[in-house]
């Protein structure tokens, strides 16, 4: 029975990981430390022989037999990641190298889950993975994006030096069920406030655009790329390369929802991308891999999810997403 160990297995995708990798016959290690994660994400697999919940911090050494090492530990959202930006660099940085050093001990190959924010607000478009990117390393970003970056080249240099077996994965945004319905993301949040009967919360103008993946097709992306030959490291892109504005996915949102729906504008947080469509090619070619499910089919099912769920169950793990006033337009 092959042994997989998820970091963020308690999260939004590492959750339908665990789902996926069980389901094929892995044994899975679960480790997180519930900063953004949530308890009930892995409830239906708790009592399970081939499961296991660990309680921790990837900035600390953790060590056991393992196979794969999946390493998704981050908050992955922006009010999140700036109400702990700190701790967010650390563990990207030493979350990715304590997965990497378990590595080299064990053998197990080792899956990191970069982001299309290492590509910062882009100057190419769509972006491929040969773009550089354009990142303020000072920003309010700058502690997700830049440990990120600095997570990437942790991979490749200990590839270089140790030869460890590494996958580099660059996700574009993702959504779906057992997103945190507080975490500040779009998806997220348009889909609560539409559920709840609240105005729709747009940024600036509303015309930037993002690409957005569901999350069964990103697993199958993973998945894909961890199987794949083991000469091949990446980094690639996965993710859909529908590209809408925040406009558009407000009115998809409200036709799904089934009731009319107010905007309102708010200030246009720093440092926010304008444009973000995932050049896939490189994936097409090397994992014959593309996304299947549509953003309308894809809202839908959320949507459902998001109705089946009681928010109260679901405190906000940061209070930045709670303080929408702080950003209201001047
Ligand atoms: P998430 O917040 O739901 O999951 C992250 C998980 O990591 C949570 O369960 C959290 O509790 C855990 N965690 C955070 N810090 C930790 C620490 N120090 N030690 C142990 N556990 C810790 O977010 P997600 O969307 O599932 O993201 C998972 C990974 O994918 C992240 O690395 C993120 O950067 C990356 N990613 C996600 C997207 C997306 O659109 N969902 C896009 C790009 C990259
Ligand atoms: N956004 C928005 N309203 C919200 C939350 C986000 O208009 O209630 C915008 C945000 O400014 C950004 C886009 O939606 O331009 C995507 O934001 P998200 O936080 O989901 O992802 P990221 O910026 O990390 O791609």
């Amino acid at each position: 029975m092959p042994r997989s160990l998820v970091t963020g297995g308690a999260g939004f995708l590492g959750s339908h990981l665990c789902d996926s990798l069980l389901a094929s016959g892995h044994e899975v290690i679960c480790l997180d430390n519930l900063f953004t994660g949530h308890r009930d994400n892995v409830k239906h697999l708790q009592g399970r022989k081939d499961f296991t919940f660990v309680e921790a911090d990837v900035v600390e050494p953790f060590d056991f037999e393992v196979d794969f090492i999946w390493n998704l530990a981050c908050p992955a959202a922006p009010g999140h990641y700036r109400y702990k930006p700190v701790s967010t660099t650390m563990t990207s940085v030493m979350g990715t190298l304590n997965c990497l050093e378990l590595g080299r001990r064990t053998g197990a190959r080792v899956f990191h889950a970069s982001t299309s924010e290492v590509y910062g607000d882009p100057e190419v478009h769509p972006q491929p993975e040969s773009y550089r990117g354009c990142v303020n390393p000072i920003g309010p970003r700058a502690c997700y994006d830049e440990g990120k970056r600095c997570a990437e080249t942790l991979c490749f240099d200990h590839r270089r030096m140790h030869g460890t077996s590494i996958k580099v994965v660059r996700i574009f945004n993702t959504y779906g069920p057992r997103m945190h319905p507080y975490d500040g993301r779009v998806v997220s949040n348009f889909i609560r406030q539409a559920v709840c009967g609240e105005p729709l919360t747009i940024y600036g103008d509303g015309m930037q655009t993002r690409s957005f993946c569901y999350v069964s097709d990103l697993i199958d992306g993973f998945r894909r790329l961890m199987d794949s030959r083991e000469d091949f490291t990446g980094p690639m892109n996965l993710g859909n390369p529908g590209e809408f504005t925040m406009i558009e996915l407000a009115r998809l949102v409200e036709r799904h929802a089934g009731r009319h729906v107010t905007l309102e504008h708010r200030a246009l947080p720093k440092d926010d991308p304008t444009r973000r469509q995932p050049d896939i090619a490189l994936a097409k070619k090397e994992l014959g891999w593309q996304p299947t499910v549509p953003l309308a089919e894809g809202i839908v099912r959320t949507i459902e999810w998001f109705r089946s769920i009681n928010l109260a169950d679901y405190p906000p793990p940061s209070p930045y997403v709670m303080q929408p006033e702080a950003q209201k337009a001047g």
